[in-house]
């Protein structure tokens, strides 16, 4: 259970480089005038460093560079892989029935489902390989070739007359020693951990029982073992967009990094070529997977690009790192790479993806109103979020009378925040402080 916020408010001066001196007509109407920045800080774009697969390597190798940039990452692990924690299986009637029914009756759409749930945790040497080729051929729409693909797999286990060993294959796992210890640790020191599901399956061919295992016991380890702060997000594996898939996701976790359609936010995911600058909508997620081959000038016009625009969230998608797993970086490559984003950070909010989640949420979930009472504005907080799980600040802008010279922020009981920094621009005056969401009021007072 996480404890409640100890203070409520969190109000800091920014020292933007949005000060300067011009002679701006001030105009009244807009005296009380609040926004939430599009991003935190006051930032240009966000941006998510991620990884799937919960592959040593990145904890060993890339964390310790971005910790030393002071970079938070996501990292989206196989709970199945961890000491004491769930382990892969399958769940329905008896293997043995099923696989004596392949014998008699050819794999349809009635039986397809469970069979490829099943083939993976038989025991037998090519069934995680059968039940991620035809994963990939349903999601590719060769549904035909996908019944076929199972039905040969099961024709060799019969012909094997394999003895189940309930041994479980994870993927891409030569080596891991990651321990529920090492994983708290790393959560407190600022990094985001989630769900990548507990064996990798392809989710879209595992029948309801299995998906949901493999959604909810993933998550109840995570609660058990880290807490419910690291049950908000997941990456269902292979960057499956399948539907039903999604549907079932979506009820367990309240973020996919797969998808989470939303009318002002646009999606690119990492297959796809589309460019971010051509959408015009509030927000566009733009997933980038940095491959071996993928050049350091590549990686870093992506940057450039959301620097050069307003709305976009840059979500880097990293899964081996130096000898470990697939399509690996190397730690020198990494380092050169995360230090060109830290030198761009006046410009980019760099946080976890459940932190630019939140974000985006509460922003568009929040209504202000304000009047003007003498020298003092009245901001009043209406959102439906719950405070407990949406709780990143806000960054608010609000503008006051450009004869204030000194201002103050207080709530209902406390003084939060005096001498608050004071900006101008074409609009106006204002002052910029964070928030944590909550249905409250706030003062802002000229102490002139
Ligand atoms: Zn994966």
């Amino acid at each position: 259970m996480r404890k409640h916020k100890l203070i409520k408010f969190i109000l800091v001066s920014i020292i933007s480089g949005l000060l300067f001196t011009g002679c701006t007509k001030k105009l009244d109407q807009h005296i009380g005038q609040t926004e939430v920045t599009k991003w935190q800080g006051n930032k240009k774009a966000a941006v998510s460093i991620t990884y799937d697969d919960g592959i040593i390597t990145q904890f060993t190798v890339a964390r310790p560079i971005m910790n030393k940039l002071n970079l938070p990452g996501t990292f989206f692990i196989l709970t199945g892989k961890l000491a004491g924690a769930a382990e892969g299986r399958f769940i329905g009637r008896s293997k043995d029935e099923i696989i004596r029914e392949t014998a008699s009756t050819k794999t349809d759409e009635t039986n397809f489902f469970e069979r490829a749930s099943l083939i993976g945790f038989t025991g037998f040497s090519e069934g995680v390989l059968a039940h991620s080729n035809a994963g990939s051929l349903f999601e590719a729409g060769k549904i035909t070739e996908a019944y076929q693909n199972i039905d040969t797999a099961y024709e060799k286990l019969r012909r094997s007359r394999l003895k189940n060993t309930e041994e479980v294959v994870y993927h891409d796992n030569p080596q891991d020693t990651t321990r529920w210890e090492d994983l708290r640790k790393y959560a407190t020191e600022g990094h985001e951990i989630a769900s990548h599901s507990i064996t990798h399956p392809r989710m879209a061919v595992l029948d309801e029982a299995n998906l949901l295992y493999e959604l909810e016991q993933s998550k109840a380890e995570i609660y058990k073992n880290l807490g419910e702060q690291y049950t908000f997000s997941v990456e269902c594996p292979y960057g499956t967009e399948n539907e039903r898939v999604m549907e079932y996701a979506r009820s367990v976790y309240p973020a996919l990094r797969n998808r989470m359609p939303e009318t002002y936010l646009d999606e690119i995911n990492r297959s796809s070529d589309d460019d971010p600058e051509v959408s015009k909508n509030e927000y566009v997620q733009w997933q980038r997977g940095p491959l071996t081959n993928s050049s350091m000038d590549l990686m870093k016009s992506w940057i450039d690009k959301c620097v050069a625009n307003n709305n976009i969230w840059l979500v880097l998608v990293f899964h081996g790192v130096d000898n470990f797993g697939w399509e690996p970086k190397t730690a020198g490559e990494l380092e050169t790479y995360f230090t060109y984003i830290k030198e761009n950070e006046n410009n980019l909010w760099v946080a976890t993806f459940a932190d630019v989640t939140k974000y985006i949420r509460e922003r568009k979930s929040i209504e202000i109103s304000s009047k003007a009472e003498g020298d003092t504005i009245i901001l009043n907080f209406t959102s439906d979020l719950d405070p407990e799980t949406y709780d990143v600040p806000l960054t608010l802008k609000t503008y006051i009378p450009n004869s204030w010279e000194k201002v103050e922020i207080r709530n209902a009981e406390n003084v939060l925040m005096d001498g608050v920094a004071i900006h101008t621009d074409k609009t106006g005056t204002y002052v910029l402080y964070y928030m944590i969401p909550q249905n409250d009021k706030l003062f802002i007072s000229s102490l002139n």
